[in-house]
């Protein structure tokens, strides 16, 4: 990978800085945090701008509607809209970071050209109903069944901690085909409209008090054959490419963020006079080379993903997922460290961001089963079971 820009890319990082000094300023107001219909329409429409002015899935193939951009381009982009305090993917992460990708790579083209438009346009919002009540990191244990009839599967069973499940349009679906064959065998991936009838969702609360996941039931809900992503009982093959976006790239642009975070941090910690404190100053040291480390292997796993065939991340997303999520939590335990009592009130978006940074742990597969995937995939351990 060279990691010099050549005059295309400047003259590329030139015009995005040109085009968001023009668009932020007309952006409306952020809605509240727990305002999840006001969020939809704000991220929607920043999609909505994106796409417009040509900045929309710039990494994505150019047959599934994206620009084809270099993953130098990519990573221009990342930095340059998070530098200027751009909106983040919000409400569109699934159906840009991990759903939309997974179907450029696996869906077959009527199937691309249904859903991948709108997610691009910002019409379309998307959910993940992988996890279960009794399937999360064993997730191929999974129990929610689809049995066939005629043109449709019929589906009953639950799904939890789906976020964004009640602003949702469409969810990617794991279920249950073949009930007799071994686990990771009889799983399908199906795209559901989730405003079918016998859908209905449960918002759940975070200990912030944030509805953003719920738990979603579904009562012999129709979804047509057609909507089935790779083949009938290959759907583990399909889901480990999901996983492998969600943990290779999906959070790449959050490393840009928590850069910038931590030079707000330096910056604060100067001002109110901990800055003095030469074990805190060490700290945000350590975090400083952490996140450049992370910077790099960010730029890695996007270089080699857009080389590979259908833009797949490989497994080095596991173990920038596992040192990734537990930097985060060091970061904003160190923001508790500098704002002092400040950090305590719910008022504050670092609080909500540091109780927030606590479930990267868990999310997107724990770091226990990262650390097992980097031992046997990564490392040639022998398994554990
Ligand atoms: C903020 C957030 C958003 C989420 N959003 C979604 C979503 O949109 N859609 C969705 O489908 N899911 C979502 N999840 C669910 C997430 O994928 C699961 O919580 C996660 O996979 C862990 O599953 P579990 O909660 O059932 O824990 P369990 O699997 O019950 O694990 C409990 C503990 O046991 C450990 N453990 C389990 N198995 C092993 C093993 N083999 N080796 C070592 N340790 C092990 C785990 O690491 C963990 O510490 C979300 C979770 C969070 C926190």
């Amino acid at each position: 990978m060279d990691l010099t820009y050549t005059e295309e890319e400047q003259d590329f990082r030139a015009r995005l800085r040109a085009w968001l000094a023009k668009v932020l300023p007309e952006l409306p107001a952020k809605p509240s945090p727990d305002d999840w219909p006001g969020r939809r329409a704000y991220d929607l429409g920043w999609q909505r701008r994106l796409y417009e002015a040509g900045y929309a899935g710039l990494h994505w193939p150019v047959d599934a509607g994206g620009r084809g951009a270099t993953p130098t381009q990519h990573l221009i982009f990342l930095e340059e809209t998070e530098r200027a305090g751009a909106p983040y993917v919000g409400a569109n992460f699934v159906g840009l970071l991990h759903a939309g990708p997974t179907i450029a790579a696996e869906g077959t083209a009527e199937q691309r050209a249904r859903w991948l438009p709108p997610v691009l346009r910002g019409d379309e919002v998307w959910c993940q109903g992988f996890s279960e009540p009794d399937a999360g990191s064993d997730l191929a244990s999974l129990r929610t069944r689809a049995v066939r009839d005629g043109d449709d599967y019929v589906i009953s069973g639950s799904k939890i901690w789906t976020s964004h499940a009640e602003v949702a349009d469409w969810c990617e679906l794991l279920v249950r085909t073949d009930p007799g064959a071994p686990k990771h065998r009889g799983i399908s991936w199906l795209a559901m409209p989730m405003d079918a009838p016998g859908v209905s969702v449960r918002p759940l609360r975070t200990l912030a008090g944030s509805a953003e996941f719920a738990q979603v039931f579904l009562d012999e809900v129709r979804v047509p054959v057609a909507n089935r992503v790779g083949a009938e009982n290959d759907g583990w093959r399909v889901t480990m490419v999901t996983l492998s976006f969600e943990r290779g790239t999906a959070f790449v642009g959050e490393v840009v963020a928590c850069r910038r975070t931590l030079g707000e941090l330096a910056r604060t910690a100067k001002a109110n006079g901990r800055w003095d404190d030469p074990v805190l100053r060490r700290r945000l040291g350590r975090l400083y080379g952490e996140f450049g480390a992370l910077w790099r292997l960010t730029q890695w796993n996007v270089s080699e993903a857009e080389r590979s065939a259908g833009g797949v991340p490989g497994t080095g997303g596991s173990v920038f997922k596992l040192a990734y999520s537990h930097a985060r939590q060091e970061l904003y335990d160190t923001a508790a460290e500098v704002l002092g009592a400040r950090s305590l009130s719910l008022e504050e978006e670092w609080t909500l961001d540091r109780l927030s940074s606590l479930s990267y742990t868990i999310a997107a597969g724990t770091s226990q089963i990262q650390r097992n995937i980097v031992a046997e995939r990564i490392l040639g351990l022998p398994k554990g079971r």
